[in-house]
């Protein structure tokens, strides 16, 4: 498409851009202070800091967006915290774990000061299973001498060491490049690749909301397909459960009937279990607890979804102890606390007693095609052109900056590219995200709005 005092190159790499699908993901696993947390910086440039000073300290963000020669993924840093009361063994095991089932590629980060302890085989162990390909970061190889240590590490079995200082960045290109050349285009479960096949849910929730009893509900009383159909579950952490007439795969089921009880470093264990889950859904059930005021830790989880780019359906449990009372408080709490996923479709329910059960697959399904809602430009632009001259951008500067031209650039969800005369300013952006959900629909769906402005 030609768009006034715009290249079309411009145009069209703007909308590949914006279109671009979901990313691979890496995860960084290692023990505990090998590094990792220092490498992932490096990965993300200084935008965000991940490290921090104190020890002991919960980070609830795990996952980041990264680039390296010009290509996008997400990495996720296993760097949270320490030992706990498991041992260092099985914390360290279970870490990893999580990051490598919700991961396309692996970096695995050993100390070559140190050498490989039984910690880190361990972890080898963890990674041949997984099958997922490794890269082995030989790391605290800060200068040439360093370089023998590393090439002891060949001994893990895992291929190449590669030789790197994450403090100061020596060998850090080199790895990348080993990155992605084993790094997927696209997650492995890409979505729709699996045209008919089941659709991902993530039951997510903090603890104690329902998580479990919910899945045992919905799992008790319908069907719980065993993996005997074809080209379904490999993994035994996910499970294939029938609902309203359809089979649905619930990934990550495994993390919500474990139920470790951990002291240190729980709430960054809940977190790095949610954005893997998340990352393997295509729609998360966020799962609250009606009867308890709407916490940060629930509002932290619905970040995560949302930035996640997945469908959302919000689902308040232990309705069944709600009096008049509570539920008059719990309206105005959801307007203020929920009001990013004012979008999301609702249900009201009780996984002890069952209410409203049913209700839930049609508010999946309802999000998931807002997820999947494609505009045609045609459609779009009328409605822009509309919306533009009845409702136009402030003026600035004695200049108004004009929508031209707008595309939708993807789905999953839907990401617009928008072109304009001038810089157009965050409230109107937020209006025209307003009134496009107004006209649309997207229910159920975080959208993405990006503006190129012509030079
Ligand atoms: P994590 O627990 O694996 O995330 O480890 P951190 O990234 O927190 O690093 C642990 C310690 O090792 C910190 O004091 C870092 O400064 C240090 N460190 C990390 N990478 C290097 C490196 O390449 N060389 C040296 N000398 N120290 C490093
Ligand atoms: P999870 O940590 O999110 O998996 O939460 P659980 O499923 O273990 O539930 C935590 C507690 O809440 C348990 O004592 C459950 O019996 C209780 N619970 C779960 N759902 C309901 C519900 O719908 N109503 C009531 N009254 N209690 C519930």
């Amino acid at each position: 498409a030609a768009v006034e005092g715009f290249d079309i190159e411009d145009v069209e790499g703007a909308i590949e851009a914006a279109g671009h699908g979901p990313l691979p993901v890496l995860a960084v696993v290692g023990r505990p202070n090998v590094g990792k947390s220092t490498l992932v910086n490096r990965m993300i440039g200084r935008r965000e800091a991940v490290v921090e000073d104190r020890p002991g300290v919960t980070r609830d963000r795990v996952t980041y967006e990264a680039e390296w020669a010009g290509r996008r993924f997400k990495v996720v840093d296993t760097g949270g915290w320490e030992q706990d009361v498991l041992g260092i063994d099985a914390s360290v095991a279970a870490q990893a774990e999580y990051a490598i089932e919700a991961a396309d590629a692996v970096v695995f980060v050993v100390d070559a000061k140190v050498g490989a302890t039984d910690t880190d085989e361990a972890v080898v162990r963890l990674l041949r299973k997984a099958g997922k390909p490794v890269v082995l970061c030989a790391n605290k190889v800060d200068g040439p001498s360093g370089e023998a240590d590393a090439s002891y590490l060949w001994n893990l079995g895992l291929g190449e060491p590669h030789p790197v200082s994450a403090l100061h960045g020596r060998g850090t290109g080199d790895m990348l490049d080993a990155v992605l050349e084993v790094l997927p285009d696209a997650p492995e479960q890409s979505f729709g690749t699996a045209v008919g096949g089941p659709r991902r849910i993530a039951l997510i929730g903090r603890p104690n909301v329902g998580k479990s009893s919910l899945l045992n509900k919905v799992a008790g009383e319908e069907r719980v397909v065993v993996n005997e159909l074809a080209g379904t579950t490999r993994d035994p952490v996910d499970e294939m459960i029938e609902l309203g007439g359809k089979t649905w795969k619930f990934v990550d089921t495994a993390g919500i009937r474990k139920r470790v009880h951990l002291q240190q470093g729980a709430d960054y264990y809940a977190s790095l279990r949610t954005a893997a889950a998340v990352e393997k859904a295509e729609v998360a059930v966020i799962l609250l607890d009606a009867s308890e005021n709407i916490s940060v830790q629930d509002q932290r989880i619905v970040t995560m979804a949302v930035e996640a780019g997945r469908a959302i359906v919000l689902a308040f449990n232990k309705w069944d102890t709600l009096d008049e009372e509570r539920r008059y408080y719990l309206e105005r709490e959801i307007e203020t606390e929920l009001g990013q996923v004012a979008w999301a479709p609702r249900v009201n329910v009780s996984a002890r007693t069952g209410r409203h059960m049913e209700k839930l697959v049609p508010a999946i399904e309802t999000a998931l095609a807002g997820w999947e809602t494609r505009v045609p430009t045609g459609r779009l632009n009328a409605f822009l052109g509309e919306l533009v001259s009845a409702h136009p951008h402030p003026i600035r500067g004695g200049k108004q900056p004009r929508i031209l031209f707008g595309t939708q650039a993807g789905t999953k969800p839907p990401r617009f590219v928008l072109f304009a005369s001038g810089f157009i300013e965050a409230g109107y952006r937020r209006f025209i995200e307003r009134r496009l959900r107004e006209e649309f629909g997207f229910e159920g769906t975080p959208i993405h709005i990006s503006v190129r402005v012509r030079e």
